[in-house]
């Protein structure tokens, strides 16, 4: 295998770090960075490996036309998709990861999802945890991200934007019940929304045992000759290839990547990648199917606001099918919101053949929704290796709950508009819509599921790899199901979950 610091005449030397850490951690997203942040505040030597680096404000706080015009957020990598063409993942490599452009909506999974609902296609997968295991954690969690909500958040809801109260009021006339969607906040003006950087990387910097390294793409995992312990973690850093070490490792590399360094990773001990004695590494790929719809504001407004509202009323069904239809959510201002910029295929290309002042225009003009549902785990949608190309196999399930949604979201924007009460939305000959495409991988889960019996599951359910006495995994790859809600917080969760018992394991 050939590596980027590679030479023509062969290898670089490897520089070994003789330093023994006690935990390594691999990426600085919502799960790696939370549980760098609590195990080096608990004083632990730690060292955080993480490919990108700190993301310039500009970059991460972008709310004008700019965001439409290009291609931003995209590293400079092409995967190949399911129908074998090559495509530009949309992703954030950087210190923070994908939560340096969230939305910062971090809302808890029902307890009945833990369980299994039933779905279009069968019954969604039984986590084997149940949500009073993790409701601590979501409790720690709500107040290590200062989220702000008005369900027993431990922040209070901040202020809808006048236009929304009406909207919420609207919706209530249909027999709905929005509310004020959960947000993490952070306390700076420059950089409100809050994210892994500020609650979890800056937490850990602070503390003496603690080390970051960025720009460190870690290639490969090493073990001793019984294949049962991780020796030592390799990375490039520069044109410098680097061999880490720690008592403890943790992959928190994202749904994709923590997949990928498992697979990179094969050895004689495990010929089919690391921790896959159950070929389930890369398996289970899930993300929520995702469609955003635009409907005509009554008046205009600024364009750049947070995600306001959600609904949950269709969760379980509605009053034809008993099976889980998803989630509606305000999804904020439309030139501030990425997702919109990159996903719905009926907005980008308007967006391309619009002047800059007619996309204003019409941003100013709309009110945007983000309707999601979830998907079944299918061991066929997978993320593979070819050589040292990633390929993703997936193919969306349950996609008739997805369009029963969309249609009933449509029946409930067109009975609001015609409600002679309300005035912010208005009725409008179509409501462009478009489905997020392959390349929005940000929201993915699965592809290391998480189980207690070895022949089907990649980790155990306290977070440990079956098989390795020293390798866990803390990130979105780890979930058993969908959720048709945001994933971060409870990847938040169970990261800190994760990280109890990792402290535990080292005394
Ligand atoms: C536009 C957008 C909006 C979103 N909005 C919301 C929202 O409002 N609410 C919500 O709950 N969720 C939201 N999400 C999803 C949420 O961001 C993810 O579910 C969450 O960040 C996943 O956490 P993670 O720890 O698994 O991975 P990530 O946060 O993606 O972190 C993975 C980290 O690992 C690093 N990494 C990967 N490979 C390597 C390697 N080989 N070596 C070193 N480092 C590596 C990456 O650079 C990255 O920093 C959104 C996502 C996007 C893209």
């Amino acid at each position: 295998m050939t590596h980027p610091g590679d030479t023509p005449n062969g290898p670089s030397a490897m520089v070994i770090d003789e330093r023994h850490f006690d935990v390594l951690i691999i990426g600085s997203g919502a799960g790696g960075g939370t549980m760098a942040g609590a195990l080096a505040a608990a004083g632990r030597k730690v060292l955080l490996l993480e490919q990108g680096s700190v993301l310039p404000l500009g970059d991460q706080n972008v709310a004008d036309i700019t965001l439409f015009r290009r291609q931003r957020y995209h590293p400079e990598q092409e995967w190949i998709g399911t129908d074998g063409d090559p495509f530009s993942p949309q992703m954030v490599e950087a210190l923070g990861g994908n939560t340096k452009i969230w939305g910062g909506v971090l809302e808890r999974m029902l307890p009945e999802e833990f369980i299994g609902l039933p779905m279009q296609e069968g019954t969604g997968p039984d986590w084997e945890l149940r949500y009073a295991d993790l409701e601590p954690w979501y409790d720690q969690a709500e107040q290590l991200y200062r989220v702000h909500g008005e369900a027993g958040q431990p922040f209070g809801a901040q202020p809808l934007p006048p236009f929304q109260l009406e909207l919420r009021a609207a919706l209530e006339r249909q027999g709905l019940h929005p509310y004020r969607l959960p947000l993490s906040v952070s306390e700076s003006a420059e950089d409100p929304s809050g994210d892994a950087e500020r609650f979890g990387v800056d937490r850990a910097l602070g503390q003496a045992g603690f080390e970051l390294r960025q720009g460190a793409r870690v290639l490969m995992l090493h073990c001793d000759a019984s294949g049962s312990e991780v020796r030592g973690v390799e990375a490039q850093i520069g044109h410098q290839r680097w061999l880490f070490k720690a008592h403890q490792v943790v992959l928190a590399a994202g749904a994709i990547g923590s997949a990928v360094i498992l697979l990179r990773s094969a050895s004689d001990a495990h010929p089919h990648g690391l921790a896959n004695g159950s070929d389930q590494v890369g398996r289970q790929l899930m993300r929520p199917q995702l469609t955003a719809m635009l409907q005509r504001a009554g008046r205009a407004n600024s364009g750049r606001y947070g995600p306001g509202l959600g609904v949950l009323d269709f969760h379980g069904g509605d009053r034809n099918v008993r099976y889980a239809l998803g989630a509606v959510r305000g999804g904020g201002g439309v030139l501030q919101d990425p997702l919109f910029a990159e996903s719905p295929p009926v907005l980008s290309l308007v967006s391309r053949l619009l002047p800059d002042g007619a996309l204003e225009w019409l941003a100013d003009r709309s009110v945007s929704w983000w309707v999601s549902s979830a998907v079944s785990p299918d061991p066929g949608n997978r993320v593979s290796l070819r050589g040292e190309r990633v390929v993703i196999n997936y193919l969306p399930n349950n996609c008739e709950a997805h369009d029963r949604l969309v249609y009933r979201w449509l029946d409930v924007m067109q009975r609001v508009e015609n409600d002679p009460d309300t005035t912010v939305v208005q009725r409008a000959p179509i409501y462009p819509r478009g489905e997020a495409p392959l390349s929005v991988m940000g929201f993915s889960c699965g592809t290391c599921r998480m189980g207690s019996d070895p022949a089907t599951a990649v980790v155990s359910l306290e977070g440990r790899c079956h098989g390795l006495a020293n390798l866990w995994i803390a990130d979105a790859s780890v979930f058993p199901g969908c959720p048709a809600v945001g994933l971060g917080l409870t990847v938040v969760a169970n990261a800190l979950r994760i990280g109890e018992a990792i402290g535990g394991i080292l005394g």
